[in-house]
């Protein structure tokens, strides 16, 4: 792990690595009692650092309530999608990229890199 690696940096992605699902910033700041040692601006700055340098993968949710927050995950996870409910926002992973990415590079001629596709809407259980 490089130098530049701060305590701060390092326990974010460790919580990451152990979180099931998807936090905001505020969840991380939250779940892992940072309020009395760090400001909440420190949590964000770390997470924007761990994102630019692929550690970790952030996304917005189309939901009226959560809107404004970015979700993460650890990047180590690998490739995958989730579906949000937005009555009691949880978090439900989908294993399937939906995405034809080669189709896509085929048909446009682009080189795609990143892509995101976060699905939002009802649960089971709150659809019930
Ligand atoms: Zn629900
Ligand atoms: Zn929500
Ligand atoms: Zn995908």
């Amino acid at each position: 792990m490089r130098a530049s690696f701060s305590p701060l940096r390092r326990d974010i992605l460790a919580y990451l690595e152990g979180a099931q699902n998807p936090v905001s910033a505020r969840e991380i700041f939250k779940g892992m009692h940072l309020e009395k040692k760090t400001a909440f601006s420190s949590v964000y700055r770390a997470l924007w650092y761990l994102e630019e340098n692929g550690l970790v993968s952030g996304f917005s949710v189309p939901c009226d309530s959560c809107g404004k927050d970015r979700y993460f995950t650890d990047a180590a996870r690998g490739h995958r999608h989730y579906f949000h409910c937005d009555t009691c926002h949880r978090f439900i992973e989908i294993g399937e990229c939906p995405v034809d990415i080669s189709g896509i590079e085929r048909k446009y001629g682009v080189t795609v890199r990143r892509h995101s596709v976060t699905y939002s809407g009802t649960c089971k259980k709150c659809g019930k």
